[in-house]
Parts: C-alpha cells; sequence; structure tokens
C-alpha cells in the first residue's frame, strides 16, 4: 500500500510517498514558492528533477507533484491511483483533536474552529488539505497533529496559572508542539529499552526545539505552551519570557503586540543572540573563531535545554532515558556536550570522543556501561509516523 505524506506550509508543500509494506521512501520533494513567482518542484524519486512552473496555489502544486510522481522517466508510480491515502501534518489540534483523524466536513469545520492558536500555519494546513482532497477525492485523507502527543499531559502540566474560567472559555493552556517526532523517540526508546514502564526526557533539537518528559509512553510535560514561542531559546524564537516584557518593548518601540510577538518568534533566540545565525553551522563556526556572541547563544541555548532536564527528572522521580533528536540534537556534539557534562547528580557518564565523532543519521548510544541514565542519539522520523498514522486509518 502507498500513502503520500503532505506538509504544506503557506508557499510551500513538501511531499513523501512511503510502500508501507516495506516503510520505504519512494520519492520525496518540496513544491516551493507556490503563489510568490519563481516557483519550482524539486523531486528526488527514480531520478532527481527540477521542474520551474508557475504554481499560483497550493492545487496546482499538488497537480504537478502527481505527474512528476507518475512522470515515465523520474516517477515512481504508474497512476495517481496507486496511491490508497493521504497523510496531512497538521500543526495545532486544540482541545477538539487527541488523536489523527479522517478529514471530513466536521473535522475541517473543526480545523477552521482552531486556526487562531496558530495563524501562522493552520491557514496554510487547510489550503493543502482542500487541495490534496480536490486532486485526490476518492480516497481518505487524514489529519495527523503535531499536539496529539501531547494530549495526556495532566492539569498540573497543561494549565497556566490564569483564572480557571478563561482556560474554560477561551481554551488558553499549553498544547505543545513537535508531538510527531516526540511520539517517534518515544517508540523507538521504547524498542531500544525493552519494556514499556521507562522515563524519558526527549530533546528535539532543532531551529524550533521542544523537550518532552515521557512516562510509560505517555506525555506528562513539554516545554512549548500555548503556541511553539514558549520553552527552549530557539534559532530565532526567545522561548520563555516574563510577559512584562511585551508591554515594555511595545511601548519602547512604538510596537503594537502582534509586532512584538513577531519579533519574539522571528528575531531572538540564537539568532538574536549571537548577532550571527539562527543556523548552529554557523554558531559553532564563529565560536570556534573566538565570536563571544555565538558563545554566549550556545551556551544559554544549552543550560535552557539542561534547566528542563532537570526539571522534567524532577517531575518524573528520575529518568532512565535521555533522547537527542532533531538537527541540533543529531549532529551538534558541541550543544550535546554542554548539556551533558556535570549532570553527575542524575548520575549520567557518556563517551566524550564518540559524542564529537558519532556516526550521522544512525541510532546511537552515548552513555557508558557505568551510567545511571541511558542517553541516546535517535534520528527523528516525522514523515514515517504520519504514514503510519494514516495507514492505521485507510485500513
Ligand atoms: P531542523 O529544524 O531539525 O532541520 O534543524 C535545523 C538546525 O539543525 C539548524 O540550526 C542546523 O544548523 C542544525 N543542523 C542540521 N544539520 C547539521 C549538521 N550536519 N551539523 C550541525 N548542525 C546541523
Amino acid at each position: 500500500m502507498k500513502i503520500l505524506v503532505i506538509n504544506a506550509g503557506s508557499s510551500s508543500l513538501k511531499y513523501r510517498l512511503f510502500e508501507m509494506d516495506t516503510e520505504k521512501v519512494l520519492a520525496k520533494g518540496v513544491a516551493d514558492r507556490i503563489g510568490i513567482g519563481n516557483s519550482f518542484v524539486k523531486h528526488s524519486g527514480k531520478k532527481e528533477v527540477i521542474i520551474e512552473k508557475d504554481l499560483p496555489t497550493h492545487e496546482e502544486a499538488i497537480k504537478v507533484v502527481l505527474s512528476v510522481l507518475t512522470d515515465p522517466e523520474a516517477g515512481v508510480i504508474n497512476s495517481a491511483r496507486e496511491i490508497s491515502a493521504v497523510g496531512h501534518r497538521v500543526v495545532a489540534g486544540g482541545e477538539y483533536f487527541t488523536e489523527s483523524a479522517l478529514v471530513t466536513d466536521e473535522t475541517r469545520e473543526k480545523i477552521k474552529d482552531i486556526i487562531e492558536l496558530a495563524p501562522l500555519h493552520m491557514p496554510a494546513c487547510l489550503m493543502g488539505i482542500d487541495a490534496c482532497k480536490k486532486v485526490m477525492p476518492d480516497i481518505p485523507h487524514v489529519l495527523v497533529f503535531d499536539t496529539s502527543f501531547h494530549s495526556t499531559m495532566p492539569d498540573v502540566a497543561k494549565l497556566y496559572g490564569i483564572d480557571y474560567e478563561d482556560y474554560k472559555e477561551l481554551k488558553i493552556r499549553r498544547y505543545g508542539a513537535h508531538g510527531i517526532s516526540h511520539q517517534f523517540i518515544s517508540e523507538e526508546a521504547a524498542k531500544i529499552i525493552g519494556r514499556k514502564h521507562f522515563k524519558l526526557i526527549v530533546c528535539h533539537l532543532g531551529n524550533g526545539a521542544s523537550l518532552s518528559a515521557v512516562e510509560n509512553g505517555k506525555c506528562i510535560d513539554t516545554t512549548m505552551g500555548f503556541t511553539p514561542l514558549e520553552g527552549l531559546i530557539m534559532g530565532t524564537r526567545s522561548g520563555d519570557i516574563d510577559p512584562s516584557v511585551v508591554q515594555y518593548l511595545a511601548h519602547k518601540k512604538g510596537w503594537d503586540v502582534s509586532q512584538v510577538i513577531s519579533y519574539l518568534n522571528k528575531n531572538c533566540g540564537v539568532k538574536g543572540i549571537s548577532g550571527v545565525s539562527s543556523d548552529f553551522r554557523d554558531l559553532t563556526a564563529a565560536a570556534a573563531e573566538g565570536n563571544e556572541r555565538a558563545t554566549l547563544a550556545l551556551d544559554m541555548f544549552s543550560y535552557r535545554v539542561k534547566k528542563y532536564v532537570g526539571a522534567y527528572a524532577a517531575a518524573m522521580d528520575g529518568v532512565d532515558m535521555i533522547a537527542f533528536t532533531a538537527g541540533i540534537g543529531e549532529n551538534t556534539p558541541e550543544v550535546r556536550q554542554r548539556i551533558l557534562d556535570k549532570m553527575d547528580y542524575l548520575g549520567v557518564k557518556y563517551d566524550k570522543a564518540l559524542n564529537e565523532n558519532c556516526p550521522r543519521g544512525e541510532v546511537v548510544r552515548l552513555s557508558t556501561k557505568d551510567s545511571k541514565v541511558l542517553v541516546y542519539i535517535i534520528p527523528t522520523n516525522e514523515e514515517l509516523v504520519i504514514a503510519r498514522e494514516t495507514l492505521r486509518f485507510a485500513k
């Protein structure tokens, strides 16, 4: 059975086609610059091609994606009818969606209702869903949410210290994000540990970054909140900040609240601290050349992660495994070292030489035999989770 996974952004549409018997990726690519000119589709299937074509809408984009997937030279299927179902990544599920769901008129209306929770991402998501449904109307389309995995958080972790009536009426609470990745890592960790009952801290460290505390496979806390702005310092996001700063910035800079929130999302984090870049490859290079603000950014990023690891070990009364994943978690030893050093209180011991020179794209055990806590690098695979969830519904 073949399943197409779609991740739609406002001007892009990423796709991946899976053969689910083997869970192998047959083809992947992206339709980029949709609606903003100079658009193209970059495809990697039987061969790699770039198709430059005007893509005014997501519907046009998915049509071109289907034509390249079925292209005799670059494609991997003979006809779009070979696709049995489509899985859509959805950033926010609000309080409606605690697990994946089929696209129906009813679920679509609910999605429209929660646009306010993620106004930057949800409209694009909806465009992607509508476009794919229009072009492939006869197969199941499945919504897979980045928030579902966090829906098991207890009230003590998910509620803010605000008036409870406001939470009830306005649904202001912590939803988390990156749940698809946290779920994948939890499932992989369970396989490694070989039992269901264990305490895990997942460090998803990418351009967006979040930690989760997972007890017996269920999320009990995560660092992102009402929106992905809360928690860790990220590539361009500030993470946790005193809300009074919002008022002060607005006052001092003459901005409205939206401008301040946009600043906290796009101009802060390690990019703002370092003045160099949001990309950790640039940061580590600059720090190695003696750039003090780049070093400060790496230190601050890692310190915030370390602090949350401590918080989650406390919340779970211990931890059996710390797992690193995503771009930085998998590829930046300087950050892992800063986090893992001086974790003696937890009994963490790890192989420093291996940390610096570990193979990329593989599961790696960093902890030594005498470590009280397992430390692993586990490459994430969000698309595979979406494909598996879609298969579950398609069946
Ligand atoms: P993600 O959002 O998961 O794609 O992660 C993006 C971040 O991972 C960027 O800050 C990159 O600098 C970092 N990253 C990705 N690949 C590497 C690499 N090979 N070496 C160092 N950092 C990397």
